[in-house]
């Protein structure tokens, strides 16, 4: 993110505090895949999340032109705690949710031989609990 666009968006947002340098200049698009060459990423997080936080707009090939303070999704998995996980993108994003999508590090986490020994482990101590339960 140019710094020209970083001047620009502290000097023109409610910011309270905050090191200039907190700013997050590497930009990797957030949203789904897609063929647009329209991007999007989170550069900065307000102070309560109510107000949402803000975002940098770039099209392919072109540097960023625009920051806003968009609201969150309100969308989250709709699984019980500890396997709840809220969207982590803007209000009417297009595409998939952040909970949709894969993540490549916790997919490679998921398939090493660590992991895989630790879930047999805990599956056969949890089928042990399930008849021990049902088997009064
Ligand atoms: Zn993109
Ligand atoms: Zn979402």
């Amino acid at each position: 993110m140019p710094l020209r666009l970083v001047a620009m968006m502290l000097r023109s947002l409610p910011l309270s505090g905050g090191n200039p340098l907190d700013v997050e200049t590497f930009l990797r698009c957030e949203i789904e895949e897609h063929a647009t060459g329209q991007h999007i990423d989170l550069v900065w997080q307000l102070d309560g999340s109510a107000r949402g936080e803000v975002w940098v707009h770039w099209t392919d090939g072109c540097e960023p032109g625009w920051v806003a303070v968009l609201p969150d999704c309100p969308a989250d998995n709709g699984r019980p705690i500890p396997y709840d996980e809220a969207c982590t993108l803007f209000t009417r994003h297009p595409g998939a949710h952040s909970f949709e999508l894969a993540d490549p590090a916790a997919d490679a986490i998921r398939e090493s031989v660590e992991y895989r020994l630790l879930k047999a482990e805990l599956d056969a101590v949890f089928r042990k609990s399930r008849k021990s339960r049902d088997t009064p």
